[in-house]
Order: structure tokens, then sequence, then C-alpha cells
């Protein structure tokens, strides 16, 4: 197996790093250093992300007429190797990364028209109304009525929970049931819904790191037009589906923990505690899980460049980088000592964000498939059981 990069991969590393390392601004650094969540937080982290829309590189992996860029995967994973490496704000995937595929695969050309522009330069912010209470791993039973009136447009009433960033949001994608006569998967629709109107109540759930990811948000009477219904009506389940495997699957993992692996052992070399064998041989032992999980990806990627369907390695990785990405945060917290429990008020300074890093980072096991879920589908898709 040849492992080396082509030449033209490296020329196009050299490329991007040169880039980064003109484009990506301090204070945009300092965001991501901060940051103890999954994203970035607005409105700075749209500052970046229209940096990045104005070079042409936002959304690499959107088919060319839409913005994309006709990049190979290995050329992709460079990209999020040098992102990593610069120390780049992570953008929200909620638009981006989620909705953005859905509208191109099922949006009308209208519903792209309108729909895609804003998305990408951040004058509109999405988030992912999905969970409720009582259904998140049981997605198909969510309660969420969408009914028609008699103009056609929808009225909602419901509750979505768990929803990121939408305090942040002017727009929510979700999932409504508009049919509870048919077996649940058939009745579920997939809804564009402007946030800011009567009827959508947003409230804050605290993390245990007192950070403000997530909400929950009500919907009383909310009125969306016909015309926000994506694919046909009871065709939600599948988009969902779609949506899913793009959040599972779609993304590398390796590159943002190598890099962070990396920012660990240079903090641990300033401390006193730094000759410590078992701390060393522990991040010896978290940075060959990072390496590992880097490699593999590369292999299901260069697979795919081949031409071959994603293997079912790719069924694999969202539940090995949860566990990474605990076991570095929690080795950030115990390196410190002391000084890696305190909650600070402030996160100006990035060395005193260890522990809310830590707290948040439990969440990995849960969001986005919980590792239950996650090994299930192992099970299922890769072991045929
Ligand atoms: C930080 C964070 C951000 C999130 N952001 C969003 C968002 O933006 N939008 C959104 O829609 N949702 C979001 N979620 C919700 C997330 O998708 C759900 O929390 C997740 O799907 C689990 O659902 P649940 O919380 O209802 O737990 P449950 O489904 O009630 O699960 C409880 C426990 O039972 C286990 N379990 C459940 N079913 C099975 C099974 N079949 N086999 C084995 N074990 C099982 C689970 O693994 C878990 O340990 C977010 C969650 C978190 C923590």
């Amino acid at each position: 197996m040849d492992l080396d990069f082509s030449p033209q991969d490296q020329a196009f590393r050299a490329e991007v790093r040169a880039f980064l390392e003109a484009a990506l601004q301090p204070r945009f650094r300092e965001l991501a250093a901060r940051t103890t969540t999954v994203f970035g937080e607005p409105p700075e982290v749209l500052d970046w992300q229209r940096v990045l829309d104005d070079k042409g590189w936002l959304v690499p992996h959107w088919p060319a007429d839409v913005g994309g860029q006709r990049w190979s995967p290995i050329q992709r994973f460079i990209f999020d190797q040098e992102l990593a490496r610069a120390g780049a704000p992570v953008l929200p995937g909620m638009g981006l990364k989620l909705l953005g595929p859905v509208l191109y695969t099922f949006g009308t050309p209208e519903q792209k028209a309108v729909w895609l522009p804003p998305l990408r330069r951040g004058t509109q912010f999405w988030a992912q109304g999905f969970s409720e209470p009582g259904s998140g791993s049981d997605l198909a039973s969510l309660r969420t009525r969408a009914v028609r009136d008699a103009n056609g447009d929808f009225v909602l009433n419901g509750q979505k929970t768990w929803t990121t960033m939408a305090q942040h949001a002017t727009h929510m994608f979700c999932l409504v049931r508009t049919d509870a006569t048919v077996k649940p998967q058939r009745g579920i629709s997939f809804l564009l819904v402007d946030m800011a109107q009567p009827g959508v109540e947003v409230r804050a759930i605290l993390s245990a790191s007192g950070d403000h990811e997530v909400n929950e948000v009500f919907l009383d009477n909310v009125h969306v037009p016909a015309a926000n219904l994506v694919g046909l009506e009871g065709q939600g389940w599948t988009i969902a589906k779609f949506l899913l495997e793009n959040e599972r699957g779609g993304s590398s993992y390796g590159p943002a923990l190598v890099a962070d692996v990396a920012r660990l052992r240079a903090g641990l070399a300033a401390l006193p505690c730094a000759a410590d064998p078992i701390l060393r041989d522990r991040l010896v032992r978290i940075e060959i899980d990072a390496m590992s999980l880097e490699m593999t990806e590369l292999r299901i990627l260069a697979g795919m460049a081949a031409g071959d369907a994603p293997s079912a390695l790719s069924l694999t990785t969202k539940l090995i980088a949860s566990e990474i990405r605990q076991a570095v945060e929690q080795f950030a917290t115990e390196m410190l000592g002391m000084a890696g429990l305190a909650l600070p008020e402030d996160r100006a300074d990035p060395a005193r964000t260890a522990a809310a890093r830590y707290l948040n980072s439990r969440a990995w096991s849960i969001f986005g498939g919980s590792s239950e879920i996650q090994l299930g589908i192992i099970a299922r898709g890769a072991l045929g059981l």
C-alpha cells in the first residue's frame, strides 16, 4: 500500500496552507481556542464562513453547480487536516453539512435558488429540529403535528428538544407528523420553518459546563407555507435517513483529533508533570488511536476515490471518534491537576477551558446517534447480524 500523498495532493496541501496562513486571522484562531462546545459561535464564526465562501472553499463537498469544488475525497481530507492543524473554528454543520445536501438532492429548482445562497452566505442560520422529548433514538415516534389550513399551508404544534444553536437560528428544518393514520415512518414530512414568527419559543438548556449550546423549541400554531415542504408529503423519513447518513458518515473526525493531541502534547511539555511516564504513556496511546482513525478514514476515502462504494468501515468512525474525543478531553483535565477542574465564567483564556470541554465531550456519545445506536448500525450494516 502506498501511504504517500501524490505530488498533486502535496501541491494542493501547500496551496491550502498558504491560504490559511493569510486568511485565518488571530480573532478566528482565538474563537476556536475558547470554544468548548462543538461549533464556533455566531456571529464571529459566520465571518469565517464568509472568508471561505469568498475563496470558493466553503462547501467543497457540494456539487459544482451549487458552489462545490470538484475535489477528490483525498483533497477534501487534506483540506480538513489543514483546517484542524491551523486551529480554524469549526463551522456549524446544521445548514452546510446537513440541510444543504438535502436541498440540492430533494429540493425543487425554486427551493435551491431561494435557500442555498443565504445558507452559504450565513445570512440565514439553521437549526435541526428532529429530536423531541421521548423521540431521540426512536425518532419515528415524533409527535409534532402539521395540519394543512384552508390555503394548503401547514400549521405546526409540538415541541423539539436538544436543538443546537436554536438561539441563533433564523430558520429550522423540521421533521413533523403530517399523517397519524399510517405506519409512523410514512406519516413524517420535512419542513422549513421561519423562527421569527409568533408561536415559536426558544428556551435555553444549560449544560453541566454552564454552556448554552442546546435548547427546547416550542411550536404553537406556527405557520409554514406549502412551498416550504421539501420532497413529497410523507417523504420526510426517507430524507431524514439520507441526512442522518451524512451526519454520521459524512465527516472525517481524525484530522481534528490528531491536531488536538498535538496541542495536548505541547501543553503537557510546559507542565511540571511533563516527564511523568504514566502520563506520557497515556498520551501516546491516545495519539496512536487518533492516528489510526485518521488512517482508517484515509483508507475509506482512497476506496471512494477509486470508485468503490463507502466501505462498512465508515459505519464505525463516529463511535470510535466519540471515544477518542472523550479520552482527549479527559487527559486535558487530568494533566492540569486541580486547575483542570475549574469552570471559569470567563472563557477568554483558552488554558482555562479544559473542564468545560471535558464535560461537553460527554455529549459525543449521544448526539448524531448514541454510541449504543452506532453499535446497532455496525451490527446490522457491517456484520450482517
Ligand atoms: C449536545 C447535543 C446536541 C444535540 N443537537 C441536536 C440537534 O441540533 N437537533 C436534534 O434534533 N437533536 C439533537 N440532539 C439530540 C440527539 O440526537 C439525541 O439526544 C439522541 O439521538 C439520543 O436520543 P435521546 O436523548 O432521546 O435518548 P434515548 O433515545 O432516550 O436514549 C437513552 C439511552 O438509551 C439508549 N438506547 C435507546 N435506544 C436504544 C436501542 N435501540 N438499542 C440500544 N440502546 C438504546 C441510548 O443509547 C441512550 O443511552 C442533541 C443531543 C445532544 C446531547
